[in-house]
C-alpha cells in the first residue's frame, strides 16, 4: 500500500489542492491519498482558521465522489501544535506497512527547514511536491539543511494553479466570485455558512 498523506488547513480546500493531490497520486502512484486538516498550524498562529466542523465539511463535499480520497481526523481535536512529525507517527504506528508519502506544495518545501524535526518527517516518509506558481523550487538548498531530503523528495510537475486559500478568503469578503475555484458544493457550504465575511 503506497499512502499519501496531505496536509493543510484547507481553509477552504480550493482547485489547487485538488488538481496537485491527484496530480500527486499518479504520479507516485498512490493507492489513497488521507486529507489531514491541521488542528493548531503551529506555521499560522496568526491566522483566524474556520472551525475544524466547518473545515472539514468542505473537505468532506470536495471529495465526496473521490474513490482514492480519506478525509482523516486524526489532527483535530488535540491539544497544543499539531506537529506532521507527530501525525506521521501516528498514522506510521497504524499503518506498519504502507509506504508514506507526505505530500506538499513547493512553499511547504521551501518552509521545511523551519519545521519541527525535518529529518523525523523524512525518516518516516517520504516527499512529493508540487510546484507553485510563484514558488521556486530550490531543493538543493533544502537538502543543505535538512539532509535525509535528498533522494527522497519528488518534485512533481502539475498545471500550476494559482489560487491559494487566503485569495479564495479574500475574495468571499469583498464579494467576488469564487465560482470554479473551490468545488461548487464548497461554495454553498460558504455562502450557507456565511464563511469568511469578516477579516481574518
Ligand atoms: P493559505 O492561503 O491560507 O496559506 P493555502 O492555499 O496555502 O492556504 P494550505 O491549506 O495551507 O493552503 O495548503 C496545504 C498544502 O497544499 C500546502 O503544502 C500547500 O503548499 C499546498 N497548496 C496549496 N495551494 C496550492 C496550489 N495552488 N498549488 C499547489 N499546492 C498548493
Amino acid at each position: 500500500m503506497r499512502l499519501g498523506v496531505f496536509g493543510g488547513t484547507f481553509d477552504p480546500v480550493h482547485l489547487g489542492h485538488l488538481v496537485s493531490a491527484s496530480e500527486m497520486r499518479e504520479a507516485c502512484r498512490l493507492d489513497q491519498v488521507w486529507w489531514v486538516p491541521a488542528g493548531s498550524p503551529p506555521h499560522k498562529p496568526g491566522v483566524a482558521v474556520s472551525s475544524d466542523a466547518d473545515r472539514l465539511a468542505m473537505l468532506r463535499l470536495a471529495l465526496e465522489d473521490d474513490p482514492g480520497a480519506v478525509v482523516s481526523t486524526a489532527d483535530l481535536g488535540r491539544v497544543g501544535p499539531s506537529y506532521t512529525v507527530d501525525l506521521l507517527r501516528r498514522i506510521r504506528a497504524e499503518q506498519a506497512d504502507a509506504d508514506l508519502v507526505f505530500l506538499m506544495g513547493g512553499d511547504s518545501l521551501r518552509d521545511l527547514p523551519t519545521w519541527h524535526d525535518p529529518q523525523g518527517i523524512l525518516e518516516i516518509a517520504t516527499l512529493a511536491v508540487a510546484r507553485r506558481p510563484g514558488v521556486s523550487v530550490d531543493l538543493d538548498a533544502v537538502c543543505r539543511a535538512v539532509p535525509n531530503a535528498a533522494g527522497r523528495t519528488q518534485i512533481v510537475d502539475v498545471p500550476l494553479i494559482g489560487i491559494s486559500a487566503t485569495d479564495i478568503r479574500g475574495r468571499v469578503r469583498s464579494g467576488r466570485t469564487i465560482r470554479h475555484l473551490v468545488p461548487a458544493a464548497v461554495e454553498a457550504y460558504i455562502r450557507a455558512n456565511r464563511l469568511y465575511l469578516v477579516s481574518d
